[in-house]
């Protein structure tokens, strides 16, 4: 029978799944069969967890010296302390003086018990000797981080830590907690600790499929991109009507690569314009913050400048209509050539670097998903700058090149309706996405997916060239549609589009600043990481309101084409699997995250896209 480290009963330091965080929680039974404990956190959730995510509570250690600096001013001067510091000044542990010194290593043999009567026991763990070394005495992290300390709560009184754990789970709207502030605010005392630390984690749930999955979607998704492709140049582009391959050497055109080379290298050069403020990501599992330089409206302005003045000079925009295939090839190649660099620099970079869901060990699944979560060259953001630009901004040109290339084709003095409607929806969303850049900072691609094959092909590829398929379409299959069915499209696309940034703009206000008082209305769960599910407003109605105006969008865009194909609607079919896949990707990692609060909040919503459907 296998020993067991912990006893029922024994109240211990449990971590949260798919985090760092430690709770204390107490072993309630243990699974000979599983070698599982059971183990009950303060705020009721019962999970089960593997010996190796439960420490004892002395193996929890702080420093007494931080807990007993907790006067307003003694934090705010070290706040400032640290703004301050410049390469040149020296590290702040060599300037300690010996008294100090003595008493940071009394302090490691204290533990971090004291702080357990605050709820939730927010601790920062140290998983190694090391660690707990660092933790207790080295300055100079402690300087670097500052921006991400967490302030913890303790020593609160007994009676009003009854009544805060009572109402842990309760609704509350925040004038509720602004009261409540008020009347803990005498009683409070801060503790700050160092940010969290990053323990090496493999990704040990394959999403996608895993290996297999992986390696086919590797195969399907440039196969599919080069289907729909053919199939819009058809005259006749019914799903039976299979078009024929175009012979190989027709698909390669260096010229054409050097076009797209230029295009990207432009965007890079317009990214590192210095224009634009520069933010903050949210903190990473170490702690740090990366910063984003903010400039991607100027990169659409500068765009849209270079574009007026090659037509000024009658340079044709025809010629990627012409080229359309060769292009595509042409990026797909690039992001394959990307996705095999990134892999390969991946491989020397730190474990805390690496991506939480891109890191299995397995070479096509890493490979696929994006091994390492922001490879920058220098400050210059690889992911960050796909993300938003050479594709996003490429298929708004693209749509344009189509408009002009139906113009040309069909002699029209104007564009059709339709294609105005689609070039006008598709620039609104580009331009949305832009005007607000910070709010991808927030985003799983950024947050969880690594920077591999997966993003590297769905934003140079992907985007520009299955986005603009209607456009594409229009150009061969002109379609007329009266006003009245124009005027009832772009009000669904209005509506959509409300949905979308109503819904992703309280959210991202919420989670940047939840004492936002323009948010001061709307009801959350508290949870016990410290942040809350919003059970009001856009997130009370369904739990992803932002992918349903995003779907009634998409839809939008299909409609200026008729119904004579269905490959038109391509995208708008792919979108909501993707984002039904998406939503419970989600679903997983916040449930992971989050445990009873997240299962409070679907019975409190229990619609995750669609209401009263799905
Ligand atoms: P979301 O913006 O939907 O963010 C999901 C995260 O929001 C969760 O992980 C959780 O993160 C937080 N959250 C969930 N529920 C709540 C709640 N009740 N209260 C507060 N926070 C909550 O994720 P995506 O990155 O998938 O989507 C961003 C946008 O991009 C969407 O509008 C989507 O439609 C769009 N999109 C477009 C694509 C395209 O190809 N056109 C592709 C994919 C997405 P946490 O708690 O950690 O903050």
């Amino acid at each position: 029978m296998p020993s067991r480290k912990f006893a029922d009963g024994e109240v211990v330091m449990g971590r949260w799944p798919g985090s760092v965080l430690y709770y204390e929680v107490q072993v309630t039974s243990y699974d000979d069969v599983a070698h599982l404990y059971t183990v009950k956190y303060k705020d009721g959730t019962e999970l089960a967890l593997k010996e190796s995510d439960i420490r004892s509570q002395s193996s929890f250690k702080h420093r007494k010296s931080q807990s007993s600096s907790s006067s307003p001013s003694r934090r705010s001067s070290s706040r400032s302390r640290s703004r301050s510091r410049s390469p040149g000044r020296p590290a702040k542990g060599r300037r300690r003086s010996a008294s100090q010194s003595r008493d940071l290593k009394d302090d490691k043999k204290k533990t971090i018990q004291e702080t357990s009567l605050a709820l939730p026991v927010l601790v920062l763990f140290k998983p190694s000797e090391n660690n707990t070394k660092r933790y207790n005495g080295e300055p100079e992290s402690t300087e670097k981080n500052d921006t991400s300390c967490i302030i913890l709560e303790q020593k609160l009184k007994p009676d009003l830590e009854i009544k805060r754990v009572l109402e842990q789970y309760s609704l509350r709207s925040r004038k509720d907690d602004k009261k409540k502030e008020e009347i803990y605010s005498e009683k409070k005392t801060f503790v700050a600790v160092k940010p969290i630390e990053k323990v090496p984690t493999k990704t040990k749930e394959l999403e996608f499929g895993g290996r297999i999955g992986t390696f086919m979607l590797i195969l399907l998704l440039p196969a599919t991109v080069f289907y729909l492709l053919l199939m819009c140049k058809q005259d006749d582009p019914s799903l039976l009507n299979f078009p024929p391959l175009p012979a190989l050497e027709s698909l390669w055109d260096w010229r054409v690569f050097g076009v797209f080379l230029l295009w990207f290298l432009l965007q890079a050069v317009f990214s590192l314009l210095p224009i634009g403020k520069v933010v903050e990501g949210l903190p990473l599992s170490n702690g740090r913050k990366l910063q984003y330089r903010i400039n991607g409206l100027y990169a659409f302005i500068l765009t849209a400048a270079a574009l007026g003045i090659l037509l000024y000079f009658q340079i044709e925009l025809h010629y990627l209509y012409d080229h359309f295939m060769q292009f595509a090839v042409s990026a797909a190649a690039f992001s394959l050539a990307l996705s095999i660099y990134l892999y390969v620099r991946s491989l020397k970079a730190p474990e805390e670097e690496l991506a939480p869901g891109g890191n299995s060990g397995y070479f096509i699944y890493d490979f696929f998903t994006g091994h390492e979560l922001n490879p920058r060259i220098g400050s210059f953001d690889l992911k960050y700058f796909c993300e938003l630009r050479p594709g996003l901004i490429g298929w708004v040109v693209i749509n344009l090149a189509m408009l002009l290339a139906e113009m040309k084709i069909h002699n029209l003095s104007v564009p059709s309706l339709s294609m105005i409607l689609v070039n006008s929806f598709q620039l609104l969303y580009v331009v949305d996405a832009l005007w607000n850049e910070e709010a991808i900072l927030t985003t799983m691609d950024i947050t969880h997916d690594g920077f591999g094959f997966m993003l590297a092909f769905g934003d140079l590829v992907w985007v520009p060239f299955v986005y603009s398929l209607q456009a594409f379409y229009l150009v061969g299959h002109p379609t007329t549609i009266t006003w009245p069915v124009a005027a009832a499209i772009t009000v669904l696309n209005c509506i959509g589009y409300y949905i979308f940034r109503s819904a992703n703009s309280q959210k991202n206000n919420f989670r940047r600043n939840p004492a936002d008082p323009k948010l001061a209305n709307l009801k959350f769960i508290p949870t016990a990481t410290g942040k809350g599910l919003l059970v009001t407003g856009w997130w009370g109605f369904v739990r992803h309101p932002n992918y349903l105006g995003d779907i009634i969008m998409a839809l939008a865009w299909s409609l200026p084409c008729g119904f004579n194909h269905i490959l038109p609607y391509f995208y708008v079919i792919y979108f909501i699997c993707l984002l039904v896949h998406r939503e419970a990707r989600d679903e997983h990692h916040c449930k992971q995250k989050y445990g009873l609060a997240w299962e409070r909040y679907c019975q409190r919503v229990p619609y995750r896209i669609f209401p009263y459907i799905y």
